[in-house]
């Protein structure tokens, strides 16, 4: 299986090569070059590991690693870090099936994909026979962070360097980050929101006499954003996961549709569970739930992306990891619904650049018909976890409350209550502890972390491993630098 770039290269590559280079030299991303079929019938996989499913779908995708290999970064990844029996839970609850993908070390979904990655670097480095240092970097918008920092803390051959907004991420997010303990991982605030950490990001992997000052010291870039198709690809496996148990437990019927939703920012976990349809899993409707960062919501409904200053503001809200205007996988869609049309999504891409604003063309807007936007307020969300733990006792983070409040609004809009539905849970509640205890009438209280144990209290709901005593850990890293300063941090902490 080849990758091309969403840009129209030429070039293709190899899997490995893909994940290595993380963005293509024309500034694309890489989509496969087909999307494989997948690889079993559902109803063979009834009683299968999420491990044994992960495995086939991933092996789908990348079969350049041998079935040696393949298993080596999925035994190595799924392991006990995860605190579930099976990686992954999927629970009914208020009329839903959701798929909690928290279960992980630092309890949001980005573990899923990003305690995975290190091992695909590594095995595509040994592959590709790359001896250079890898200094992955990574923007974020509070989880992939922590996760990407918890994956390759202490990976040899690798350094980390992760940008946060100062002030753009939780109480909780924060002191994970700035507490990572390992000799090769650096973090830095920085003034700015996400998408200023994201451009940064963007600009030191497009400025080719850094790479070529970095190359003189033996070191190279790559990305554990979503732009990297090491993300995404493990992603696919827990959406096709989530089919094989619904039809295992007899709440749908083989080939029938389910509905997906996911709550959504840099467009990465929305995408892979396209990328599940593409192979086959019966999908319905995608529906993808922003908070008042709503530029998706408008996007799917009028197809118009428009980010420009004075149509929209960026709003800091309390689920922050969707605290997003521009969402880097969109161009990965677009060019599948354009036909894999590399010049037109130059195109897009370049107006959105110079203009903030571009409009697909009317092709592509009718295929995007089988999104569904929303969008919830602040005080939507809030509301709909304090219901939501009085009166079915099911807890949900900040992030989960968006989607199932769209989700309610999708029932609601289009009277469609059957559809199985898989709700992607893409934290613990723990995480923005504040925000949920003041949903669940708890508080107020002194600290950010009194509202982790005030929470724990009244729940009963167990605390996950990666956040306990997290305020009595030491803080090792407090840099602070202007957005147009990351160049100069990275190129320091690489000293
Ligand atoms: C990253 C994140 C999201 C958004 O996911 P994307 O893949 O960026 O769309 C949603 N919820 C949480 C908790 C996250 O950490």
């Amino acid at each position: 299986m080849k990758y091309e770039s969403t840009r129209g290269s030429k070039l293709k590559k190899t899997g490995p090569q893909a994940i290595i280079q993380g963005i293509a030299e024309d500034k694309g991303l890489y989509v496969p070059e087909r999307i494989p079929a997948l690889p079993f019938k559902v109803e063979d996989m009834a009683g299968k590991s999420y491990k044994e499913i992960a495995f086939k779908v991933m092996g789908a995708f990348f079969d350049d690693f041998t079935e040696e290999e393949m298993r080596h970064c999925i035994d190595g990844a799924y392991d006990s870090k995860f605190t579930v029996p099976d990686v992954v839970e999927l629970k009914e609850a208020g009329g839903a099936h959701f798929l909690e993908l928290y279960h992980g070390k630092t309890a949001a979904f980005k573990d899923m994909a990003l305690s995975i990655l290190p091992y695909l670097m590594t095995a595509s480095c040994r592959k590709e026979g790359v001896t250079d240092k890898i200094c992955i970097l990574t923007a974020t918008s509070g989880d992939t962070g922590k996760a990407a920092l918890e994956g390759f803390a202490d990976v040899p051959g690798t350094e980390i360097v992760v940008f946060y907004p100062t002030g753009g991420v939780s109480r909780v997010q924060e002191r994970q980050m700035v507490t990572q303990e390992g000799a090769n991982t650096h973090v830095f605030a920085i003034r700015g929101n996400f998408d200023d950490a994201q451009a940064g990001v963007k600009n030191i992997f497009n400025d080719d006499n850094f790479a070529a000052q970095l190359a003189a010291r033996g070191v190279r870039l790559s990305s554990a954003n979503s732009i990297n198709i090491g993300r995404l690809v493990p992603q696919v496996a827990y959406y096709v996961y989530s089919y094989v148990k619904l039809v295992e437990r007899g709440a749908i019927k083989a080939g029938k549709p389910m509905n997906v939703v996911v709550p959504t920012g840099n467009f990465g976990n929305i995408l892979a569970a396209f990328f599940a349809r593409e192979m086959g899993v019966p999908i319905n409707k995608f529906i993808c739930a922003s908070n008042e960062n709503k530029v998706l919501t408008d996007f799917i409904r009028t197809g118009i992306y428009d980010i420009r200053n004075n149509v929209r503001e960026f709003y800091c809200t309390n689920s922050p990891s969707m605290d997003i205007l521009i969402s880097s996988n969109l161009e990965r869609l677009l060019y599948l619904l354009s036909g894999r049309d590399g010049d037109a999504v130059c195109n897009l891409m370049e107006k959105l650049d110079n203009d903030r604003v571009y409009e697909v063309p009317a092709a592509v807007r009718e295929a995007l018909g089988v999104f569904y936007g929303g969008f919830a307020s602040e005080n939507e969300t809030l509301d709909t976890i304090g219901k939501m733990w009085l009166n079915e006792g099911y807890m949900m983070d900040t992030h989960t409350a968006v989607a199932y409040k769209v989700y309610r609004d999708y029932v609601r809009e289009t009277g469609d209550a059957e559809t199985p539905t898989v709700i992607a849970s893409t934290a613990s509640a723990y995480k923005f502890a504040e925000s949920v205890s003041a949903a669940c009438g708890i508080g107020p209280c002194n600290d950010g972390f009194e509202y982790v144990a005030e929470l724990a209290a009244a729940t009963g709901i167990e605390i996950p491993y990666g956040l306990r005593d997290l305020d009595k850990k030491t803080v090792l890293h407090e840099g602070i630098v202007d957005a147009d300063k990351m160049m100069d941090a990275v190129s320091e902490a690489l000293r």
